[in-house]
C-alpha cells in the first residue's frame, strides 16, 4: 500500500472516532466506514465509547477496532460505539484529561460525529492540544517523547444530526431517516384522517431549523406548515381556518398540519401543535388530532441516504486527518450535492450558531437565507402546492387563450411519478393553464385518452406510489405521427409534459424531428427524468432512483438476516438496464462485499478471484458472502451462471442462492427524497412552460438537477450526454464510489494493497 499520504512520521497512526451529543441514524456507517478505511491506509483505529466522556475517563471507553468489530452495523440506527453529554469536556481541566489519555495511547487524529455542541468541543480540543502537551510534560505525566510525537492533533467532525442545521452542508446524517419516519407516519395517518374528515396537527423535531417540517409538509402534500424561519404574520388563525376551510370546500377529505418544535408567531411566541388544535377546533368545529412524533424520528434503520453518504463521509474524513499536515485546519465533511466537501470547522458551527441569533433578532429572511436559496423556493412551491386557490385561467399573449398542457408518463414505472403529476397540476393551474393528464402514455396519447386534471383530482398523489395515468415503454411509430398530430391539433394541446424515462426522452425527440412534416408537433414536449435506472441526461438523480435504492437496501438487509444461521453466499441482481446506479449503491448500502456493473463487465479470471476470496472468508469464519449484479452486467456471466461457478467453487463449504429482486424494486410510495425532487424538477419544467408561452418561443427539452441545481437542456442535444445506443450518460458521478466500496467492504482489498 502507498502510505506516502500518511503524515507525522509514523508509519502506523493511530485514529480516534467517537459519536457525541444526540444519536442520529448512518452514525454507524460513519463509523464503519472510518474503522475501515483507516485499516486499508495502513493506520490503527480507535473506538472512543460514550462521545467525549470516554475521551476523559479514558481507560477501556478507549479501545482499538478491528475490521470485524463494525461488522453488521451498516443497517443499525443509533451508534454501537455509545454518546453521551460530558460536562466534563467543556472544562480546559476535562480537555486536558482527555488529551492525556489519548496521547499515552498514541492517538492525535480524531474524528468526531455529532451536533455543533461536538465539534465546538472537537475544535476547542484541537486548539489547546499543543498547550495541553506542554502542561502535560511539565507536570511528569507524560514523556518527552510521546509530548514530540503527538504535538498536535488533527481532527475531522461529521455533523450526526437529525435536524439538518449544518450551514454548509445540503444534508446532516440522519436527516433523510427521519424524514422516512414522518412520511411513514404522514402516510398512515392521512388514510386514516381521509376516512373521518379528520384534521391531524403533527409535531416534528427542529429547534431552530424548519428543514424537517417544511420537507415532509411538502413531501406528505400538506395542508400547511409552521417553521422557526417563518414565523406566521400576526391573524395566522384566522389563515389557517380558511385555508383549511378551502381546501375542505376544493374536495379535500383530510388536513394534516406539520408543525416544527421551535415554532413561533413574529413576537416570539411559540406556537405549539396544542394551539393550532384549538384554534381549528374552537373555529372550525372540527375533530384535531395532535400527534407527536418524538423520539421516533431518530429512530429506525438508517435509510439508504443515510448508509452510502454516511459511508462516504466516514471515508472521506478518515482520509482527511490520514493525510493532513503541520498546516492543516479542522474540517467538517460535509454533503454538497451529492459530492463530499471539507469546510472549516469553527466558520461552519458560528454560522449554524448565528441562525439562531437571527430568529432571536426576528432576523427571519437571514435565517432563511443562510439555508440556501433552494429552502426559500422550497417555501415558496409549498405555498402554492398547498393553497387551494384557483387563478383565472389566463390567455397567453402568443396563443390567446389559456394554453393547455397535457402529462403523459413514458418509459418503466418509477416511484414519484404521482408526486411530479401532482405538482404539475397545481403549478400549472397556478400559473393559469389548463392542465390535462394522458392515460396510458404515448398509446394512450394517440386513443385520445385524455382527461382535464384539476387540484382536487390529484389531492391524494402526493405519496402514493405506481402511476394514476399509467406509463408504456411503447412510443410512437412513424406510420402514427399523423395520429398523433390529429389528437394534439383536436385536443388544442400547447404543450406535452413528459414526466418518464429513456423511452420518453427518445420519442420526444423523433417527435420534433418531424416537426417540419407535422405543424401540430411545433409545440414544446418537456421530459421530466423519472427512471428508478438512474440513466438519464442533464440530471445526477431522476425520480424514483433512491426509492428503488430504499427498495433493494430493505430487502438485502432481510437476505443478509436469512443468512445469519447459515453460511450462505448470495447473489443478488438489482435493474437498472445497463446502469449500475442500483447495484453499485444498493451494494454499499448494504454492506456487499462485490458488485458487478455492466459499465465494467465480468470476466472469468474476475470470478474465479472472486471464489478463492470466497472460500477463504468462509473458511476464516464468516457466513454470510453478498454479491450485488446489475441485470445487464454481462451477457455471459448471468446471475444463474454465477451461482453455479461460486457454488461449484464452494464445493459445499457454503451454500450459494441468487435473489433476484424483480419489481419489488419499483414499488411503495416514493421516499422523501423522490417526492421533493420530483417538486422541484416538476417546478422547473412549468417555469419553462409559462416562459415559452409569455415569448411565444417553442423550445423542447429536458429537465435536470445538477450541482443542486434545476438546469434545461435541449432535447436535440441529447445525444451530447448520454450514448443513445448503451443508454448510459456519460461520466456519471457516481462512478467513483466504486473505491469507497471496496475499501470498506473487503478486507482483502486492504491486505492485497499492503
Ligand atoms: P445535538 O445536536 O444532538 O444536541 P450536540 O453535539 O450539539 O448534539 P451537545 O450536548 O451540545 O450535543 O454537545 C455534546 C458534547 O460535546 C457535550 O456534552 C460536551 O461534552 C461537548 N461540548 C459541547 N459544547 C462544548 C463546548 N463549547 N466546548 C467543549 N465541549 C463542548
Amino acid at each position: 500500500m502507498d502510505n506516502s499520504g500518511l503524515t507525522n512520521g509514523s508509519k502506523h497512526p493511530k485514529i480516534a472516532v467517537l459519536t457525541s451529543g444526540g444519536d442520529a441514524q448512518g452514525m454507524n456507517a460513519v463509523v464503519r466506514a472510518v474503522v475501515r478505511t483507516a485499516i486499508h491506509e495502513g493506520a490503527v483505529p480507535y473506538g472512543v465509547h460514550e462521545g467525549w466522556r470516554g475521551a476523559v475517563e479514558g481507560g477501556d471507553l478507549i479501545r482499538e477496532m478491528h475490521w470485524s468489530d463494525v461488522s453488521g452495523i451498516l443497517n443499525l440506527g443509533g451508534t454501537t460505539i455509545g454518546t453521551a453529554r460530558c460536562a466534563e469536556f467543556r472544562e480546559r481541566s476535562g480537555r486536558r484529561q482527555a488529551v492525556k489519555n489519548l496521547v499515552q495511547l498514541g492517538i492525535d487524529r480524531i474524528i468526531a460525529i455529532g451536533g455543533d455542541g461536538t465539534l465546538t468541543g472537537a475544535d476547542a480540543l484541537r486548539a489547546e492540544w499543543p498547550t495541553l502537551v506542554d502542561e502535560l510534560l511539565e507536570a511528569g505525566e507524560i514523556d518527552s517523547e510521546t509530548a514530540a510525537t503527538h504535538h498536535t492533533a488533527h481532527l475531522a467532525g461529521v455533523v450526526g444530526s437529525i435536524d439538518n442545521d449544518l450551514v454548509g452542508s445540503d444534508m446532516t446524517v440522519g436527516a433523510d431517516s427521519a424524514l422516512h419516519r414522518i412520511l411513514e407516519a404522514i402516510d398512515a395517518i392521512s388514510s386514516t384522517a381521509a376516512s373521518h374528515q379528520r384534521t391531524f396537527v403533527m409535531e416534528v423535531m427542529g429547534r431552530n431549523c424548519g428543514y424537517l417540517a417544511l420537507m415532509s409538509a411538502m413531501a406528505g402534500g400538506c395542508d400547511e406548515v409552521f417553521i422557526p424561519e417563518m414565523p406566521p404574520d400576526d391573524g395566522w388563525q384566522d389563515a389557517l381556518c380558511q385555508k383549511v376551510r378551502a381546501g375542505r370546500a376544493a374536495g379535500r377529505r383530510d388536513s394534516i398540519i406539520v408543525v416544527a418544535e421551535g415554532a413561533k408567531d413574529r413576537h416570539g411566541q411559540a406556537i405549539h401543535a396544542t394551539d393550532i388544535r384549538d384554534v381549528l377546533a374552537d373555529t372550525l368545529g372540527e375533530d384535531v388530532r395532535v400527534t407527536a412524533l418524538g423520539h421516533v424520528q431518530r429512530g429506525g434503520t438508517p435509510s439508504a441516504y443515510d448508509r452510502w453518504m454516511s459511508t462516504l463521509l466516514g471515508y472521506s474524513a478518515a482520509l482527511d486527518v490520514l493525510r493532513a499536515d503541520e498546516t492543516h485546519e479542522s474540517h467538517i465533511l460535509a454533503t454538497k450535492h451529492n459530492r463530499v466537501t471539507a469546510i472549516p470547522m469553527m466558520e461552519a458551527v458560528a454560522n449554524t450558531r448565528a441562525i439562531a441569533s437571527h430568529l432571536a433578532d426576528g432576523n427571519y429572511e437571514r435565517a432563511v437565507a443562510s439555508r440556501g436559496a433552494s429552502y426559500s423556493s422550497m417555501i415558496n412551491s409549498f405555498a402554492t402546492l398547498s393553497s387551494p386557490v384557483h387563478l383565472p385561467q389566463t390567455p397567453s399573449p402568443a396563443l390567446g387563450r389559456a394554453p393547455r398542457v397535457a402529462i403523459l408518463h413514458a418509459g418503466g414505472l418509477a416511484p414519484g411519478m404521482n408526486t411530479a403529476a401532482r405538482a404539475a397540476v397545481r403549478l400549472g393551474e397556478d400559473r393559469g393553464f389548463t392542465m390535462l393528464g394522458v392515460e396510458g402514455g404515448f398509446p394512450g396519447l394517440i386513443e385520445g385518452n385524455i382527461r382535464t386534471l384539476t387540484w382536487a383530482d390529484v389531492d391524494d398523489w402526493a405519496g402514493s406510489g405506481g402511476a394514476e395515468l399509467g406509463t408504456r415503454r411503447t412510443a410512437p411509430s412513424i406510420d402514427q405521427y399523423y395520429t398523433l398530430s390529429k389528437v394534439l391539433e383536436t385536443n388544442e394541446i400547447d404543450a406535452v409534459l413528459i414526466l418518464g424515462g429513456f423511452a420518453g426522452y427518445e420519442a420526444a425527440w423523433n417527435i420534433v424531428k418531424e416537426r417540419g412534416r407535422y405543424p401540430a408537433f411545433n409545440i414544446p414536449f418537456i421530459c421530466v427524468p423519472a427512471s428508478i435506472d438512474n440513466n438519464l441526461p442533464g440530471s445526477e438523480l431522476s425520480i424514483g432512483a433512491d426509492t428503488a435504492l430504499n427498495n433493494i437496501t430493505e430487502v438485502l438487509d432481510r437476505i443478509k438476516q436469512s443468512a445469519s444461521a447459515s453460511r450462505r453466499c448470495f447473489v443478488a441482481e438489482t435493474m437498472g438496464r445497463r446502469c449500475g446506479y442500483l447495484a453499485l449503491m444498493g451494494g454499499i448500502s448494504s454492506g456487499a462485499e462485490q458488485v458487478y456493473l455492466s459499465e465494467t463487465g465480468i470476466t472469468l479470471e474476475q470470478l474465479s478471484e472472486e471464489a478463492k476470496r470466497m472460500v477463504s472468508s468462509f473458511q476464516g469464519g464468516r457466513n454470510l458472502y453478498l454479491v450485488v449484479r446489475n441485470e445487464e452486467a454481462s451477457p455471459y456471466y448471468t446471475t444463474d451462471l454465477m451461482t453455479k461457478v461460486f457454488a461449484a467453487e464452494g464445493d459445499g463449504i457454503f451454500d450459494v442462492r441468487p435473489a433476484i429482486l424483480g419489481h419489488m424494486q419499483q414499488g411503495g410510495n416514493p421516499s422523501p427524497f423522490d417526492r421533493t425532487l420530483a417538486l422541484q424538477l416538476t417546478a422547473a419544467a412549468i417555469d419553462e412552460l409559462a416562459r415559452q408561452f409569455s415569448t411565444g418561443k417553442v423550445k423542447s427539452s429536458y429537465v435536470g438537477m445538477e450541482e443542486g441545481e434545476t438546469r434545461i437542456y435541449p432535447i436535440t442535444h441529447m445525444d451530447e450526454q448520454i450514448d443513445m445506443d448503451t443508454r448510459l450518460p456519460y461520466d456519471p458521478w457516481w462512478a467513483q464510489l466504486t473505491e469507497v466500496l471496496y475499501t470498506v467492504a473487503d478486507p482483502g482489498y486492504a491486505k492485497h494493497l499492503t
